[in-house]
């Protein structure tokens, strides 16, 4: 019985939660707010991952950046293309969010509400000093993000600077970072059970209206990642790189499905290799730098869908947002992207950073959660089509891609 369940691949278990959720819902109506503490099980299992993951990664990928300087043109180029992108990604979701506001329209009065945060009364003066980490321990306690990537930052420039000194750091991270890789991959196991429970809820007391919203909301994912991969990708490859659009494509191919499936840029990573190598002619060394930063730190699919997801949660609970509340998610959406792990999920975990900052209700979690996973299909397909992209586009940029060995339409 075990074995049958675990043979079928996660991504279809999920979904099939998501439809018998729904229909659970359906049928039980308002009373299936008694299972939502299933759900609620399964958003603290993923909590629970947000201080050691954002710590490891962020140290661990700001020790990795410290090889830049030694890679000179290739890394500050990727580097820059890297945050271009991303941030181009965030207005993107921006954008699309205040366009369709999804969010807008749900009752949502039958939503227990925990205390929101009130950033707005805070000075400027206050969110500088609250930026600042007084006790990094206490910092990690209270799972405040924004002092804790601060430190993690600070640790990670500390390691590089250190050299040599600081390999046997560098090491214990890269190995937390793995650890935690397979802590989350238990944590996932639980996500049939969580997606059921949300969407019986979801589906049961706030109704179709609801469901609608979540939606339109999964359209609007799919449709900013299109756009990431028709509009940015595609110019860079052929207004920058000057490369064929559809051999590039066909070269990656496998890449985008492995990413589809498995919802990770982490696991992907091995076929986003070769990919790069065998069938688009980067350098080996090139792409294995370029690709394996990326999958830690470039991840656009997950950027947009922050600044989307931030504004879906405010037109749900009615907050108004400011000019200056969109320029401060552009930043932390960024931010989240890069402390964002690439395993299933992580973009889920980064909602709190950006929510908590400007007073989104944290509930919407709960709301979104029963259809993260089809998104983060999406998105981290978008995500490996991005280090793809950026990788080639820099060792075209660089001389660093044998243009013969890119494999053509005439080859196939
Ligand atoms: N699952 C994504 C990735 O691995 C990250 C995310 O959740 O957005 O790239």
């Amino acid at each position: 019985m075990l074995g049958f369940w675990f043979r079928i691949p996660l991504w279809q278990r999920v979904i099939g939660a998501l439809v018998l959720g729904v229909l659970a819902g359906v049928f039980w109506g308002p009373d299936a707010t008694g299972i939502k503490w299933i759900g609620d099980f399964f958003i603290k299992a993923i909590k629970m991952l947000v201080v050691p993951l954002i710590f490891v990664s962020i140290v661990g990928g700001v020790a990795s950046i410290g090889d830049l300087r030694k890679l000179g043109a290739v890394g500050w180029r990727a580097f820059a293309l890297f945050i271009i992108t991303s941030q181009g990604a965030v207005w993107l979701g921006l954008a699309l969010g205040t366009l369709f506001a999804p969010g807008v329209g749900v009752d949502t009065s039958m939503i227990e509400r925990g205390p929101t945060p009130q950033p707005n009364d805070a000075t400027a003066i206050d969110m500088i000093l609250s930026i600042v980490p007084e006790s990094p321990v206490g910092v990690m306690a209270d799972a405040q993000v924004l002092p804790l990537i601060v430190f993690a930052l600070l640790v990670g420039i500390g390691t590089v600077m250190a050299g040599e000194e600081g390999g046997p750091v560098v090491r214990l991270f890269d190995s937390g970072a793995a650890v935690m890789q397979k802590v989350t991959s238990i944590v996932m196991e639980l996500t049939p059970f969580g997606v059921f429970a949300l969407m019986a809820w979801v589906a049961g007391t706030l109704g179709q209206d609801a469901l609608f919203a979540l939606a339109k909301l999964v359209a609007l994912n799919y449709l900013g990642c299109l756009l990431i991969i028709g509009l940015f990708y595609v110019s860079l490859i052929r207004l920058v790189a000057k490369l064929p659009i559809v051999d590039f494509f066909r070269g990656i191919v496998d890449a985008i499905a492995v990413a589809y499936s498995t919802a990770s840029s982490a696991a992907t990573l091995p076929v986003t290799l070769r990919c790069t190598q065998r069938n688009l002619g980067v350098s080996r060394s090139t792409s294995s730098f370029v690709v394996s930063l990326g999958a830690t730190i470039n991840m656009d699919g997950t950027a947009m869908y922050l600044g989307l997801a931030t504004l879906f949660g405010a037109g749900l609970f009615g907050i108004d947002l400011s000019m200056a509340d969109y320029v401060l998610i552009s930043v932390l959406a960024t931010v989240g992207s890069i402390g964002a792990a690439g395993i299933p999920g992580a973009g889920l975990i980064m909602m709190a950073l950006v929510f908590g900052a400007v007073g989104v209700p944290l509930e919407t979690i709960a709301f979104v959660a029963g259809v993260d996973r089809i998104m983060d299909m999406m998105r981290t397909a978008t995500n490996v089509t991005g280090d793809a992209t950026v990788t080639t586009t820099v060792a075209a940029l660089t001389g660093e891609i044998d243009r013969r060995e890119m494999i053509s339409a005439d080859d196939i």
